[in-house]
């Protein structure tokens, strides 16, 4: 009989007889870890506890995959979305399954599956489906995987007449398939792996809603039915994320808008297009004098572009290589081809472009608040937060060599001081970098790479920014650092990013003349602070609960007359605190002052100045804060000057 040396990472070692699984071989290198385990690494592979270890490849090192752990989550997660799919295939035979993922990073949803059932399903489907699922768990079915010929795998699920999972097997499969069945359900499927050992590890799932989908997310393609969901390891963390939802949805910038009457999406004038009403119009004046202001200071040129292009520019620039299926379709004029903007870069290019550059004029920064169009499909749209129309914060910044450093350093300093100012505390970063994935392709030299990686780690370590560094996940034309932001409720929003690019440098032959008299390569950095006007505008919205803080609030003053005498006065204290530069509302309607009250209070108005016969005859206001109610009698000058401080200071409370 055979032996295999095991190692436990962080563990102690044995050897074990041939064959043995990776459940067996935990329970000898650690009882607790076994117990917890939900899959495990064995030299860097994720398999299942019931992987029997291979002997050839001796010694192994097993790194169990353990719970309250991201990858641990998405094996929780991913599991649950079969144990969906097993239900839905037991209530509704002849179901056909499209994919399943664990979504991780979406704040809404933990997974989902695309199906095609019988007959649509409606919301009132989803319960029943939870129901069902419940049973199948409670009977701690096993996960079983099986490697069969992507022939026999073909003709499975042939006869069981899923044809998208016959083209995902010829597309995706080689000639040795691996398919699951949770035994003793229904469910077959073609997937890798790993999963939980048996269905009762599941215990912390709810089905969330229904949406639609396209299969392959291509709108040629057939329609299916997503249904999402969501998986914990506990149900006190559920109940945590159900909370958190609930009040997520109380805050939900879709609803706030139209109830504050600050934007609108008309579905006539097409999807994931935004209409700014005045209200909302107000808060982005705001927004854009904050940022135009500190860019100016910032050493930032302001700069406008068109909205469209000739489509050769596409391709000089790589859009139509790379980026074609997220831009809208070429229109022609005068014999010339001209495609709409789906990012700003090359524009900022050709003002650079415009003339010869020395070293002497770097770096140059070249801000925009520019509109660009991507062709997002109608099942990913959401509110403000996925658009097909958007105004992104958008700088380019060209420099030596030499400059980078100071240059990322004033770009995080900048975003730091801007997410201060919005009232965001908690910020995190990661750095994006390339992956040792040989079939990825990364512009620019290792040199290129190492020197950018560097300069982007130094200036966080400058300023004492802790990092997390995820491999893999640059885009191929250079590394790159996210911040992300934790809003009001604790939820995470990545917003900005600096990025390295050794490719558009080098597509549209940049230059400057450096101190060597010598035509060198600028090094460019793209950045954006809030990512986009509408994104930004509704993660703002769902951060402050649409109680927008004074400098923001698109009505700050609202002036309520108690009876029909004082109108006269009211709208003289009206004249004067928009002669100050307040936003102030008048409500002259013959109601109660109650009823007038209530409806500022509703529409979050941070101040209500009520105003009576005793107000008017000593030129006073008695004032009302949103939050803290009354705060008593002041002279009409004295309010005046409190509003002006708050609003220049551009306070987050009204204290
Ligand atoms: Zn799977
Ligand atoms: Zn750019």
């Amino acid at each position: 009989m055979s032996e295999i040396n095991v190692q436990l990472k962080n563990g102690g070692s044995a050897q074990l007889a041939a064959p043995v699984t990776v459940a067996e071989a935990l329970k000898q290198l650690d009882r607790v870890v076994a117990k917890q385990a939900l899959a495990a690494r064995v030299n860097g592979a994720e398999v299942d506890l019931a992987f029997t270890l291979d002997p050839s490849g001796d010694p192994l090192n097993i790194e169990p995959v353990l719970p309250e752990t991201r990858e641990g989550l998405e094996v929780l997660r991913h599991s649950t979305a079969h144990l969906l799919a097993a239900a839905v295939l037991d209530l509704f035979p002849g179901t056909q399954l499209g994919i399943g993922p664990a979504l991780l990073d979406d704040p809404r949803y933990g997974f989902f599956y695309d199906v095609i059932a019988p007959r649509p399903l409606t919301d009132a489907d989803l319960p029943v489906i939870e129901k069902r699922m419940r049973g199948i768990a409670k009977r701690s079915l096993p996960y079983r995987r099986e490697e069969i010929p992507k022939a026999n795998a073909l003709s499975i699920f042939q006869e069981r007449a899923e044809p998208l999972k016959c083209q995902l097997i010829d597309e995706k499969g080689g000639e040795m398939v691996s398919v699951y069945y949770i035994d003793g359900s229904p469910f077959i499927d073609f997937c890798l792996g790993p999963h939980v050992p048996h269905t009762g590890k599941l215990r912390a799932f709810k089905l969330l809603s229904l949406a639609g989908a396209y299969w392959m997310g291509d709108a040629t393609q057939p329609q299916m039915q997503r249904i999402y969901g969501t998986a914990f390891f506990s149900q006190e963390e559920l109940d945590a994320w159900l909370k958190q939802r609930e009040e997520a949805e109380k805050r939900d910038h879709r609803r706030l808008g139209r109830e504050l009457d600050l934007f609108s999406i008309q579905e006539q004038y097409g999807q994931g297009l935004i209409f700014w009403h005045p209200k909302g119009g107000a808060i982005r004046k705001e927004m854009e004098d904050y940022i135009r202001g500190q860019l100016s200071e910032r050493g930032y040129g302001l700069v406008f572009t068109p909205h469209i292009a000739k489509r050769e520019l596409w391709f000089t620039s790589g859009h139509e290589e790379n980026y074609a299926s997220s831009m809208f379709s070429p229109m022609e004029f005068e014999g010339q081809e001209f495609r709409i903007k789906p990012m700003n870069c090359p524009f900022h290019i050709g003002i650079y472009k415009s003339t010869q550059r020395s070293y002497r004029d770097l770096p140059i920064r070249y801000a925009e608040l520019g509109t660009v169009y991507r062709a997002e499909l109608s099942g990913t749209l959401h509110g403000l937060a996925r658009v097909r129309g958007l105004t992104q914060d958008d700088a380019h910044i060209f420099c030596t060599p030499k400059m980078v450093g100071d240059e990322i350093l004033g770009c995080i300093d900048f975003a730091r001081d801007m997410f201060k100012v919005f009232g965001f505390k908690d910020i995190k970063v990661e750095l994006s970098v390339r992956g040792n994935d040989p079939e990825a392709h990364y512009d620019g030299s290792d040199e290129d790479w190492g020197r950018a990686e560097a300069a982007l780690v130094q200036a966080l370590n400058t300023r004492g920014i802790p990092h997390q560094r995820v491999e893999g996940e640059a885009v191929f034309y250079g590394p790159k650092i996210d911040m992300r932001v934790e809003d009001a409720i604790g939820r995470m929003w990545q917003l900005t990013t600096v990025q390295f690019d050794f490719n558009l440098p080098r597509r549209f032959q940049l230059e400057y003349i450096g101190e060597d008299n010598k035509p060198h390569q600028p090094i460019m950095i793209h950045r954006a602070l809030f990512g986009s006007m509408e994104r930004f505008f509704g993660v703002l919205i769902e951060h402050y609960a649409g109680a927008f803080p004074l400098w923001l609030a698109p009505v700050q003053v609202a002036v309520l007359p108690i009876t029909d005498r004082v109108n006269e006065y009211a709208e003289k204290v009206g004249a004067e605190l928009r002669a100050a530069g307040l936003r102030v509302e008048l409500n002259l309607r013959s109601e109660k002052i109650g009823a007038k009250i209530r409806d500022a209070q509703l529409q979050k108005v941070p101040f209500m100045l009520v105003l009576g016969d005793r107000e008017m005859e000593r030129g006073e206001v008695a004032v009302r804060e949103r939050a803290q109610g009354d705060l008593g009698v002041m002279s009409l000058e004295d309010f005046e000057l409190k509003a002006r401080r708050l609003v220049e200071t551009r306070a987050l409370t009204n204290v």
